[in-house]
Formats: structure tokens, sequence, C-alpha cells
């Protein structure tokens, strides 16, 4: 297994709509494993296929490190598509590994019907609320090409502007690899 960098706000590939999947070879499974292994590594709950680099749509998600949700296992969703969204919405604050400090609150429907298959091609539909349901919206923007920072109000993202700047610039250093917008990568150092 292997840790793969993680790309950051603005390369083209985290605007890029996700490829449908439609076979799971080795290649594809032993990805799967490195994206998990990436994912705990970032200490992030959720992770998207062109978060590091592939166009497919495929996501890992892991909330069993939060509070309350010790229990809760890790999932593989290919594919997925929401099919429903509850009236009823919250809020809580996001963060996002292409986003490195970045965090806001984003408003977002407090349960969902999502269907998607696993690293087996076998489907499920499961109805989520809570994190899951937060974490699940979040990571299946990514395969829309949509960050948590589109969903914000026009002042918010306004006062977000500069942040963003930096990150693409590289003008950050979180403790993990990151490719920038025009393809650079900057790996971590460890300070002694
Ligand atoms: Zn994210």
């Amino acid at each position: 297994m292997s840790i793969l960098p993680i790309y950051v706000f603005d390369h083209p590939i985290l605007r890029k709509k996700a490829d449908i999947i439609n076979s799971i070879d080795d290649s594809l499974i032993s990805f799967i494993a490195d994206m998990k292994q990436t994912m705990h590594y970032a200490d992030g709950i959720g992770l998207a296929a062109n978060q590091v680099g592939s166009p497919l749509s495929l996501t890992v998600i892991d909330i069993s490190p939060m509070t309350g949700y010790e229990q809760t296992k890790p999932l593989t969703i290919i594919n997925p598509r929401i099919l429903y969204y509850s009236d009823e919405d919250t809020d809580y604050e996001e963060g996002c590994l292409s986003l490195p400090y970045l965090r806001d609150t984003v408003i977002r429907p407090e349960a969902i019907q999502v269907r998607f298959m696993d690293e087996n091609m076998k489907e499920h539909t499961i109805e989520a609320d809570g994190l899951l349901a937060r974490v699940l919206q979040h990571e299946i923007d990514h395969l829309h090409g949509i960050y948590f920072s589109d969903r914000l109000s026009s002042i918010r993202k306004t006062l977000m502007q500069n942040k963003l700047k930096k990150i693409s610039r590289g003008d950050i250093s979180p403790e993990y690899d990151i490719i920038l917008s025009n393809g650079e990568l900057i790996t971590f150092q460890e300070e002694d």
C-alpha cells in the first residue's frame, strides 16, 4: 500500500465530473486500499478519487474516528447516486483535505437515501442521517466537481477568497503531501 499525495484547490481534476466505473480489477482494488490508507494518514473521514488524481466515481468513508461513531464500518462507495433528500436541513462545520486549514458551516439536508456499489460490485441502497449523511454528501459533491466552499453564501465565499488563493499558490503546509493547481508536488517535511 502507499500513501498518495492529495490534490488541493484548484487543480482542474477537482472540478471534473467523475467517470462511471464499469468493472473492478486488481489494480482498482489496490488503489482503493491506497485511498483508505491515505485518508487515515491525513486524518480525514472521507476521500474522493479525484482528490488523489483519479477521474473515477469512487469514494471511501470512515467516520469511526469521530466520537460516538466508533462502531460505524468504513465504506467503499462506487458510482453513488442520491435518490432522496430529506426536507429538513442541518448545519455543520466542514473541512476538506483539498482545502487545508479551511473550515466553515455548511447547510445540507439532514438525511439522504443513496445507492452505490461496493468493491465487489454489489449494489446497496442505504438511508443515512447525521454525520454519515453529511460526509456522503460532501464526498459525492467532489465526484461532481463541487467543493464545500461552493455551497456557502456569497458573503462567506468572498471572505474565503484570500485563503483559497493561498492554497492554490501552495502557501500552506499541511501534514501530508499535496499537488497544487499547477501540478507541482509539495512533500511534507517533518520538523526535527
Ligand atoms: Zn473534501
